[in-house]
């Protein structure tokens, strides 16, 4: 008797398991749940009710030009955030724990500046694990944030990215292109006239003219009324976007860079 109701029991709970079981690999709810992961994952710009942006300085830390920068960010009270590179971690840890000590944030940009979007995972794991090792070294803290190379990275790496480092995956909305050494005037004006509220700005501390933009820069964003606070910050303070999904606020220049991989298409994030 009792083999009798084993089987029964192993046939009702096969079959429960099949007809339950399937649902969650059938196509469907794998297209509805990859947007709701991005808009968690990716952030070009943050949905904030105030005037708080987050200032972004990538590629260094440079032996003279960042503590010229951080200088410039104590006279002003202003905390950023840094995404640096490991291997100039590893050369300059001093610089990166000076920010780090004034409150600056201490996120990563790899170690060495690759395509992300074309390397496997093994070796953008190398990447992500030395630059967290040499941010933790330096500053004794763990970043949480990434930023790509390039902006260059598959929807694949992120969530990988995500789910392996537990780091949230930031972009940006306003490019002063400074990457191009325009010259400070023009870094300093295309700064102004795309920084909104929630913005996430990107420039660089390895140019010497975006240095010199940023006192100026610095002064009139503050005369415009925006509060400036590092990219945690920023993001703990989103508030539910209305009555649009969250990839509509997305900022035009960071969505062109967004996709995968044209290498150089922009060469200087
Ligand atoms: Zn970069």
């Amino acid at each position: 008797m009792s083999i009798y109701r084993l089987l029964f029991i192993c046939v009702a709970t096969l079959i429960i398991t099949v007809a339950f079981g399937a649902e969650p690999a059938s196509p469907t709810p794998r297209e509805t749940r990859a947007p709701t992961k991005e808009a968690k994952v990716t952030f070009n710009a943050v949905h904030v009710d105030g005037p708080y942006i987050a200032m972004t300085f990538d590629d260094g830390p440079s032996a003279t030009l960042t503590p010229k920068l951080l200088d410039i960010l104590a006279a002003h009270h202003i905390k950023v955030t840094f995404f640096v590179l490991g291997e100039n971690v590893t050369e300059h840890p001093e610089i990166v724990a000076r920010a780090a000590r004034e409150g600056h944030e201490i996120a990563s940009h790899s170690w060495s500046h690759p395509n992300f979007a074309k390397m496997s995972l093994e070796s953008v794991r190398s990447q992500l694990q030395r630059t967290d090792d040499a941010i933790n070294n330096a500053t004794g803290k763990r970043p949480t944030l990434f930023r790509p190379p390039y902006g260059s990275i598959t929807e694949r790496e992120k969530h990988w990215i995500h789910d392996e480092f537990g780091y949230d995956v930031i972009l940006w909305d306003v490019d002063p292109l400074d990457w191009k050494r325009p010259g400070p005037a023009i870094v300093r004006s295309r700064i102004l006239k795309e920084t909104r509220p929630g913005s996430i700005v990107l420039s660089h501390d390895i140019h010497p003219g975006t240095i010199e933009a940023m006192p100026s820069t610095l002064d009139q964003l503050e005369a415009k009324g925006f509060k400036f606070v590092t990219v945690s910050e920023l993001l703990a303070m989103a508030s539910p976007v209305t009555p649009y999904p969250k990839a509509e606020a997305v900022g035009k220049t960071a969505a062109k860079a967004a996709p995968p991989a044209v290498p150089g298409s922009s060469p200087g994030d």
